[in-house]
């Protein structure tokens, strides 16, 4: 039997982990993403001009933290940890009203990554031989014998990023359409806020209820490890639909919801917006992925709650069972 060929459109996490799963099975598998960088929704951003002392330090701007707990993922983050690539940060979160704090929540150990999320997925993929960015995918198209990308054929192709993204890509009468068509997404703006010095009290992360301009607040200092003070919130998502054309337009209301719920006694010295149209899926699926035979989807869609493992897990399982069935 020849060596079976395989797209992988997007590098996130879900996508790299499919095409490690594939290429354990010997699968020759080619990874496109039109983004300059692999990582996805796992996103870092690299401070600059901001005229602090902080300027060239990174901060999350994507996915806050990740947690684990099948224990093929455990694994995954075990590996990290043991090089230094992640680090425990917190099992508790403070939860927060529009005027202030009003509790401590205790949940799952969440993991942050000293040179930001990102840098897992480029972990990962450093081990796949052909990843190919930024190269935006355009058409996926079925032939007799498998599927084109862009004209390029393949046996199959994995489509790992959100189902508008997928849908874009396939015609309208592609069965994996029909598959995709149901799922809505929701919005985010992400916050970067740094400040001169840290001038609210500590906290390691915020849940914020009852407020539609913040949902969630992180102290990056204390993620990274470094105590720099800069803060980064996430607003909620009809904030957000408001203003994905203008993301800017947002700050005033984000920067003082987010005054409000830390308790900071001084404004930032510097701070950016960082929009996100599909930040999240509104509904889970109920299984881990589709493959019909050609076109395979993965993601954080598939599966429960929307994060990091899901997305991986989601991944690596349609890896594994495309090869098999591929074989
Ligand atoms: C603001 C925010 C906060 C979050 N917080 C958390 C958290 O605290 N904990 C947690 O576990 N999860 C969190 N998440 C969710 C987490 O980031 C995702 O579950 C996970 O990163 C999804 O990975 P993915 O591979 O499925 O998709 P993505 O990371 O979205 O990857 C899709 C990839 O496809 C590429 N792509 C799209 N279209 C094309 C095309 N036409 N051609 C080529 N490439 C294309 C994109 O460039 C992207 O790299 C958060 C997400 C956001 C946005």
């Amino acid at each position: 039997m020849s060596t079976r060929s395989v797209a992988v459109v997007g590098a996130g996490i879900s996508g790299v982990s499919a095409a490690l799963a594939l290429r354990s099975h010997g699968v020759e598998v080619t990874v496109l993403d039109r983004a300059h960088r692999v990582g996805g929704r796992m996103a870092t951003r690299t401070l600059r001009g901001t005229g602090l002392p902080y300027d060239g330090r990174v901060v999350d701007v994507g996915a806050a933290y990740l947690t684990a707990s099948a224990p093929a993922f455990q694994a995954v983050v075990d590996s990290w940890a043991a090089r230094g690539l992640l680090r425990a940060w917190t099992d508790t979160f403070h939860v927060a009203g529009p005027d202030g704090r009003t509790g401590v929540v205790a949940g799952p150990l969440r993991y942050a990554a000293p040179a930001g999320l990102r840098s897992l997925v480029e972990d990962l993929a450093a081990d796949l031989p052909l990843v190919v960015h930024p190269r935006e995918v355009e058409t996926v198209e079925r032939v007799a014998d498998g599927v084109e990308v862009d004209g390029e054929r393949f046996d199959a192709v994995v489509l790992a990023m959100p189902a508008p993204q997928a849908t874009d890509l396939l015609a309208a009468d592609d069965p994996a359409a029909a598959v995709l068509a149901d799922q809505r997404w929701e919005p985010t703006l992400t916050l970067v806020a740094a400040y001169d010095e840290r001038c609210w009290p500590a906290f390691d992360a915020m849940f914020v209820n009852d407020s539609v301009v913040v949902d969630f607040v992180a102290d990056d200092g204390r993620r990274r490890g470094d105590d720099a003070p800069v803060l980064v919130a996430h607003s909620g998502a009809v904030l957000a639909a408001g203003h994905l054309d203008d993301p800017a337009s947002a700050a005033p209301a984000l920067l003082e919801a987010l005054e409000h719920a830390v308790g900071a006694t001084a404004k930032p010295a510097w701070f950016d917006l960082r929009r996100w149209s599909l930040a999240r899926p509104r509904t889970p699926l109920a299984t881990a992925y589709s493959f019909d035979g050609v076109v395979g989807l993965c993601g954080d869609a598939w599966g429960a709650p929307p994060r990091v493992e899901t997305a991986w897990t989601s991944g690596h399982d349609l890896g594994h069972v495309m090869a098999t069935r591929l074989a």
